[in-house]
């Protein structure tokens, strides 16, 4: 038996994070992931490992003790309202560590050479969470401890964090908007939550070039979507070369999703997916959920991914729907405003 084609990193307290009812970020969305990959070749072909709990001292690799503090004690009290739209629930300090937890694992994982790509389904997503606060149905911001860690411990000198969730990814841009090790790639509809991530915030100072911001006009999919990536995205990792690519792998730019206005079919992820492959090559790749809140579309978008990922078909298919994208223009000239911008520190 040679190495796996992926690992799936899962734990099951991640349905006890539980947010008030009518909440678009409920369990049943790792429940519909389960369900679909089960019918799935995945599901047999790829070891499933289960995420350990970080502690307090690898929360503080991106948090101030005064947040971790908070989330535990609003946790421990029974749980309440962090904003209008983030909540803690009972266990959900717990659920937060190991979200991180999974993100730690599916970093050890392929840095370990177990797999050249992993993927961690957990709750609650982190891409919003700020070094100081929760905000966007995010406590702890597991990607950007995962890229800390993959720095600090694993000693690699730089890592791509390509964040695809239809909503700008601001609290990891917020963490490494000075750091000139993680570059940070996010793909997000414009004038939308949170309202960050225009073209021109680049990063500061030894950072500057390192954040990549693709603001996307509403009702891109499939064909806008592959425009950009030829245009920005695989240049850039191929102009990065990093030692590891870790994705914010949300699925609310689905054409379904109830949150945003994208267009992206599940075949599309798939398409993206695959061309990321190729082009990091012998890089590894680690993907950690974010958003998704249409639950037939996240599931069907996630096995896209890992058959693209993995090179092994999915065997199940989206049901079709007609999707109908914006036109072709508005996508490439977006396209070219963005290496305008990004030209100027990148040869992509
Ligand atoms: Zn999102």
């Amino acid at each position: 038996m040679g190495e796996p084609p992926a690992v799936l990193v899962t734990h099951p307290d991640y349905l006890l994070h539980v947010n008030p009812p009518g909440h678009p970020e409920r369990p049943e969305r790792l429940l519909a992931v389960e369900q679909l990959l089960r019918r799935t070749p995945f599901w047999e072909a790829l070891p499933r490992r289960t995420a350990e709990p970080v502690d307090e001292e690898f929360l503080v690799r991106v948090h101030t003790r005064g947040h971790i503090a908070h989330i535990r004690d609003l946790a421990a009290s029974g749980g309440g309202a962090v904003d209008a739209d983030t909540f803690v629930s009972a266990a959900s300090y717990d659920a937060a560590c190991l979200a991180a937890g999974g993100a730690r694992l599916a970093v050890d994982v392929v840095l370990r050479q177990e797999a050249p790509v992993a993927m961690a389904f957990v709750r609650p997503p982190g891409h919003h969470a700020e070094p100081g606060s929760a905000m966007g149905f995010c406590l702890f911001n597991n990607i950007a401890l995962a890229a800390r860690y993959a720095i600090e411990t694993h000693g690699v000198e730089r890592v791509l964090v390509l964040d695809w969730d239809v909503h700008h990814g601001n609290g990891t841009q917020d963490v490494f908007y000075r750091d000139p090790r993680v570059v940070v790639c996010s793909l997000h509809q414009e004038h939308w939550y949170p309202g960050t991530g225009a073209i021109d915030e680049v990063g500061e100072g030894p950072g500057e070039g390192c954040t990549i911001n693709v603001p996307l006009p509403v009702g891109l999919g499939d064909g806008g979507y592959r425009h950009l990536w030829n245009e920005v995205v695989l240049p850039l990792v191929r102009a990065v070369a990093p030692g590891l690519i870790l994705v914010s792998a949300g699925y609310d730019a689905h054409h379904a999703d109830p949150l945003a206005g994208m267009r992206v079919t599940a075949r599309g992820f798939g398409e993206l997916s695959l061309l990321l492959r190729q082009t990091a090559g012998d890089t590894p790749i680690a993907g950690i959920l974010e958003g998704g809140y249409d639950l037939r579309g996240l599931a069907y978008s996630v096995a896209a991914t890992l058959e693209g990922w993995t090179g092994i078909a999915s065997e199940v298919a989206e049901p079709a729907a007609e999707v109908r994208e914006a036109p072709f223009p508005v996508a490439s000239a977006r396209a070219r405003e963005v290496r305008h911008v990004v030209g100027a520190y990148w040869n992509l």
